[in-house]
């Protein structure tokens, strides 16, 4: 499945931790329940039994699991860490912590698929070798004896299902991958998404005909990654080249270390900014975001100092990174960074909502690369 382009640090929400692999954490979404339940209420018949169902179970999860350790491999080997790996209803997604480039995205993006591909025939062989074999139809009804040919059936269906060339699934990765070798980045990525979109159209709109919500849900999924995708990308595109000084705001106030939380609220109304840098002298040792402001003025009151209340670890990035890079942290729960010399000379601040206008600006093309 899909691999999340968002390499913000903090674990996923609404997950549960089930253990590490290859000192990766393997986290299980709490919708992965549903499925479970879809899975139990649908393996129950008349002629397979409990046991052979909770092995079709887990050897389907097993095989999910196996997917994204294929990509979390491959990944590894280029040098890029996988944070997670969180398993949903419809596959697991793996969080890189920075972005594939190029091959690397390309054979990352195969890995997952190859897998299912590789365990799928391996179980064919085996049947075909061991003369099991059922006809396909009789796969409809579950049965201990067409266990393994269902299990190879799943495989094939991940295989494929992955494949699809469309953003966010692999297929579409891989399109992406085999596009940018021949075109500019931001163009590969803007067909690659677009085929995303039209897809998991066709495939809601064949969910709603034929009464299939599976397939509904499937396609909004599918929609709305590559959806939101197509934008971080284009966002990453367009921010491509510029260091980090060329967005930043350069004009902005200060709080010492010494002022009162009044005196913090009296800035924030008097000024547009939201977050604060907190300095003692030419130093900056804090930054006092609008929200701990609030809860510094209900729990301290109007009196207590900012130093109490400022974080004391905040990001700071030096003013000749790269714009796109600073994209994924500052879009998570930090929306502000500072912009130090190495130094430690404060230059300016970076939030997500400048970066955002400096990627409106671009898109206008306002902006020429330098
Ligand atoms: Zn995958």
């Amino acid at each position: 499945m899909p691999e999340r382009q968002d390499p913000s640090q903090q674990p996923l929400s609404g997950s549960i931790s089930i253990g590490k692999i290859f000192g990766v954490p393997i986290r299980l979404h709490f919708t992965f329940l549903l499925l479970l339940v879809f899975l139990v209420v649908n393996g129950i018949s008349d002629k397979q039994s409990g046991p052979f169902t909770a092995i079709y179970i887990v050897a389907l999860f097993a095989s999910v699991l196996l997917h994204e350790i294929g990509h979390t491999l491959v990944a590894r080997h280029y040098g890029i860490k996988t944070l997670e790996i969180v398993m949903f209803p419809i596959g697991g997604v793996s969080r890189p912590e920075r972005l594939p480039k190029g091959r690397q995205e390309l054979f990352i993006s195969l890995a997952g698929p190859l897998v299912n591909a590789l365990i799928a025939a391996a179980l064919i062989i085996w049947l075909w070798v061991s003369g099991t074999f059922v006809p396909i139809q009789l796969l409809k009804e579950p049965t201990n004896e067409n266990l393994a040919e269902r299990i190879a059936a799943g495989n094939l269906l991940l295989f494929l299902f992955n494949l699809l060339p469309a953003y966010p699934m692999d297929g579409g990765r891989i399109l992406r991958a085999a596009l940018a070798l021949r075109k500019p980045e931001n163009e590969a990525t803007r067909i690659a998404a677009t085929a995303g979109r039209r897809l998991a159209a066709l495939v809601i709109l064949i969910g709603l005909l034929s009464g299939n919500f599976m397939l509904v849900f499937v396609g909004v999924f599918v929609y709305l990654g590559a959806w939101q995708e197509g934008t971080t990308a284009r966002g990453r595109s367009l921010t491509s080249g510029f260091p980090v000084r060329s967005a930043m705001i350069t004009d902005f106030r200060t709080l010492p270390h010494g002022a009162s939380i009044k005196e913090a609220a009296d800035l924030l109304l008097s000024t547009s900014q939201h977050d604060f840098p907190v300095v003692h002298g030419e130093q900056v040792i804090g930054l006092l975001h609008r929200s701990a402001l609030m809860r510094a003025m209900m729990s301290e009151g109007p009196e207590a100092y900012v130093s109490t209340a400022m974080d004391r670890d905040f990001l700071r990035i030096p003013p000749d990174t790269d714009l796109s890079e600073i994209i994924p942290k500052l879009s998570g729960p930090a929306s502000v960074a500072l912009v130090m010399d190495d130094q430690d000379r404060l230059l300016g601040l970076l939030t997500s909502e400048n970066l955002s206008e400096f990627i409106m600006l671009r898109q206008i093309g306002q902006f020429q690369r330098s």
